[in-house]
């Protein structure tokens, strides 16, 4: 959806104010404060110990690995790093969290005051300020049954690390919105810290939305939607409250600060309770859990682990390779197709290997369904081919020939070897190439006459003729030539 098409195209006097709070879900091999294993198990609460389950006594432990993976996820979006960073305590009652209170970081998050930069619909570049990145823990999961009617508590998710990225309400339109959430979870997955699987839970984003009219300096009062899976419902979400807040204040009434669900099926929120405000959770500085010093050791070390980020490659991409914003884009949102196309690249750098990538291999992978990594044609294989064409060796026709021909064997031979095997050289030299014309033209004087009598269509005979005669071997561009000269 663009901008234009938005809801709130239709309501000109208002303007809209948006702030998210991601949960990422970090894929470490054991939990935050326990070494239980962290990750899908076989039989509910089989991954869990006295310390996630929440017994007296116990003592966490914070696993260095989630520290490092919020430091890193930190710095990947320009946060301030906390020198003396604490745990804080927040107060629940749910079935699903058994010590009543959920470990997080309340006044003193690990990360503050970063950015996220997005690119808007018409390229322009704006920057999405993020509050805070905290580390806490994931509760368990209730099940309830409608066959039994009875309920049932797994634990094996609680404890799991989770980071939560909140955003300034800087976001102003849906689009910004999910451009937002694309470029953080695109980055997270570079980070590789999460598998960031928006189904599972593991990327889950709570939307802030606020109306307000346009003269008006303070925002309106928000809404939160909860836990919606995917960038399309997202949108679809938003454009909904959008349109509930303000035919709401149009007909007089008042927004009331709460949370909402969001219902795909029938494409409409609805209440699902009174927001609380911080004072109610009771928050107080974790006991159980000494105050982090983070030293310029551990920072650099941290340093040292961050990859390149999305933005960094799209502009790699655009200025050192010269692909356009929408080749770059499409690369940039898939690492394993991005390495593929340098490694094509750095073999053979040419204009023409980003189409084969795009056009063919993708097509291939597709039909095939496997990843690219695994795909038969290989980046050694399509560099040789493009190389091939770029040196005339082969034509373009050949060079699908050779290409089909890789796809649909197992272990392809190389292009190189394939030409030769099937005798698919273009027959190059000019001169081979006068003699056939030539000829061709010796023996047509009528279509000739046709042609210089102005029918300018009898100049494709003459080609076809040849490229018939060469087996289509011949190189259509230099045919072309030849017969123009001869036929003046
Ligand atoms: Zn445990
Ligand atoms: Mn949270």
């Amino acid at each position: 959806m663009s901008s234009s098409n938005s809801v709130l195209s239709r309501y000109p006097d208002y303007a809209l104010n948006i702030g998210i709070e991601v949960h990422v879900q970090l894929n470490t091999r054991t939990k935050i404060f326990c070494t239980c294993e962290n990750g899908p198990a076989e039989e509910p609460n089989s991954h869990i110990c006295p310390v996630c389950t929440g017994h007296p006594g116990v003592l966490p432990v914070l696993n260095r690995e989630v520290l490092e993976r919020a430091i890193l996820a930190g710095l990947a979006t320009n946060c301030d790093i906390t020198r003396y960073s604490t745990f804080a305590r927040k107060h629940y009652f749910y079935p699903d969290l058994p010590k009543g209170y959920q470990t997080t970081q309340a006044d003193k998050p690990i990360c503050t005051e970063g950015r996220v930069e997005i690119r808007k619909e018409d390229g322009s570049r704006k920057n999405i300020r993020l509050v805070r990145i905290h580390m806490e823990e994931d509760a368990g999961k209730n099940i309830h049954s409608s066959m039994t009617d009875e309920s049932f508590v797994d634990l094996n998710r609680a404890g799991t690390p989770l980071l939560e990225i909140v955003s300034y309400p800087d976001i102003e339109s849906t689009e910004e919105a999910k451009e937002y959430l694309k470029t953080l979870r695109t980055t997270m997955l570079y980070l590789g810290i999460s598998t960031c699987d928006m189904e599972d839970g593991a990327f889950r984003a709570d939307t802030n939305i606020s109306v307000r009219k346009k003269d008006s300096k303070e925002l309106g009062t928000r809404c939160e939607l909860k836990n919606i899976n995917s960038f399309k419902f997202i949108g679809d979400a938003i454009e909904y409250e959008i349109e509930r807040q303000i035919e709401l204040l149009e007909a007089g009434g008042a927004v009331v600060q709460e949370t909402r669900l969001w219902d795909t099926k029938n494409k409409r929120s609805y209440t699902m309770r009174s927001k609380e405000d911080a004072a109610d959770y009771r928050y107080f500085e974790d006991p159980d859990l000494p105050v982090l010093h983070i030293d310029d050791l551990l920072l650099n070390k941290v340093k040292n682990r961050l990859p390149e980020l999305p933005g960094q490659k799209f502009e790699r991409l655009t200025k050192q390779f010269g692909l356009s914003e929408y080749e770059a884009d499409i690369l940039v949102e898939d690492p394993a197709l991005a390495w593929y196309f340098e490694q094509a690249y750095a073999q053979q750098p040419s204009k023409a290997v980003i189409n084969w990538v795009l056009r063919d291999v993708m097509r291939v992978v597709k039909e095939q369904k496997v990843a690219i990594n695994n795909c038969v044609i290989t980046p050694a294989h399509l560099a040789e081919l493009v190389k091939l064409l770029d040196t005339s060796v082969i034509n373009g026709k050949a060079a699908q020939e050779i290409f089909e021909m890789m796809a649909s064997s197992l272990t392809p031979a190389m292009p190189s070897v394939l030409v030769k095997e099937h005798g698919l050289e273009q027959v190059g030299s000019s001169d081979e190439l006068e003699k056939i014309a030539l000829e061709i033209i010796a023996q047509n004087p009528s279509v000739v006459a046709d042609y210089k009598a102005g029918k300018e269509r009898a100049f494709g005979f003459f080609v076809g003729t040849a490229m018939k005669q060469t087996k289509g071997k011949g190189d259509p561009k230099v045919l072309q030539e030849l017969f123009k000269k001869h036929l003046q």
